[in-house]
């Protein structure tokens, strides 16, 4: 029996990705063994990897301007993967910090320009919101600004492109292909799999061509995001049963309706669930500033913690599982990502309508 599963990530995954996976899992395509024991130079392979880009570039409107790349490691080592490459000695590197992600990106920056002579900028602060344009100040000079479009733990989201003149870098782990973006504002965007298109352990990169080209050439090949451009992402063994799923959920996602289709169900589900939250402000306490909630990560608090605790009983009850809130920051969060079915979330919010009319 499935569950209702609004986990922040590993998160759900659409049914008919790990249905395909399992049918496939001992015989592949007819080739007698597993994608998992096939060689990652050998023609089978190298037709699931270029169908996971193929989709990805068709359905995001990847340009020609950008590679498609896949790097192990989680979204956390491009934290420090990123200032490698391109964070040049003598120069600084510009970002903006409005939560934990982009806190823990600005700190692997900092090792990263002390040991290898670069700087780090803070662009714009802000609290429980995504900073305006006119916030964000960085030092005109700087290699790349950064930011985290969507902060995971606390819920805020980016519904805009920052505006700047300098390279653009996006860590993009929790709203990555939820919608259409315009991917040729980027010089680089990274997102780990495990929220929207599949599973933990690797990383998706749109990164632009000219931007890869000219990074930092002094640091280990195996680093370089030029290293993993040269050799579309073959340079050593991928990890092909993640890429293969991957695959899985980009054919998932085409299958239904593509990206315009997928945003208008996100909307609906964000939207269901915050009218609910909004019903009933007295007794559900929402702390982001409304024009930056998150469509895939919804936050909030019950009056005590008690209550809490209340609600995720009875959500477990209903075989709703995953809404407790990070650990540094407790309460509750409800993830939306792409494979979450409308139906969960409005189940969901009429949970939370119920409870706090029992409860409030
Ligand atoms: N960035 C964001 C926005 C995230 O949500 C996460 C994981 N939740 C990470 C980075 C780190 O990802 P990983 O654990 O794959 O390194």
């Amino acid at each position: 029996m499935r569950v209702l599963n609004f986990n922040a990530g590993p998160a759900t995954l659409p049914l008919s990705a790990l249905e395909l996976a399992r049918d496939e899992l001992v015989d592949f395509g007819g080739t007698g063994m597993s994608i998992l024991e096939h060689s990652h130079r050998g023609k089978d392979y190298d037709a699931v990897h270029q169908e996971a880009k193929s989709l990805l570039r068709d359905m995001l409107g990847v340009p020609a301007t950008h590679d498609i790349l896949f790097v192990q490691g989680g979204a956390s080592q491009l934290f420090a993967q990123v200032p490698m490459n391109f964070l040049p000695a003598g120069k600084s590197a510009d970002y903006v910090v409005n939560g934990a992600w982009g806190e823990k990106a600005l700190a692997e920056a900092k090792v990263v320009g002390k040991m290898l002579g670069g700087e780090t900028h803070v662009a714009a602060q802000a609290d429980m919101r995504a900073p305006t344009d006119d916030e964000i100040k960085p030092n005109p000079g700087s290699a790349y600004l950064h930011y985290t479009s969507n902060e995971t733990i606390h819920g805020v989201e980016f519904h805009r492109i920052p505006k700047t003149t300098l390279p653009l870098v996006c860590d993009a782990s929790s709203d990555f292909m939820w919608k259409k973006t315009d991917v040729s504002k980027f010089a680089l965007v990274y997102a780990g799999a495990q929220k929207n298109v599949g599973p933990s352990g690797i990383v998706v990169l749109l990164a632009q061509k000219d931007f890869v080209a000219q990074g930092r050439k002094d640091i280990p090949k195996i680093f370089q995001l030029r290293t993993v451009a040269e050799n579309d992402s073959l340079y050593n063994t991928p990890p092909t049963f993640a890429i293969y799923l991957i695959r899985n959920v980009m054919r998932w996602i085409k299958s239904e309706g593509g990206l315009d289709a997928v945003e208008k169900r996100n909307r609906e589900k964000a939207k269901l669930v915050y009218d609910a939250l909004d019903a009933h402000e007295g007794f559900y306490r929402l702390p982001v500033d409304k024009g930056s909630r998150s469509v895939m990560n919804v936050v909030f608090r019950l009056p005590t913690e008690a209550l809490e605790e209340q609600f995720l009983a009875e959500a477990k009850k209903q075989k709703m599982v995953g809404l407790k809130g990070h650990r540094s920051v407790g309460g509750m969060r409800v993830s939306l990502y792409n494979a979450v079915p409308v139906e969960w979330a409005r189940a969901l919010a009429e949970l939370i309508e119920g409870f706090a009319k029992k409860n409030g």
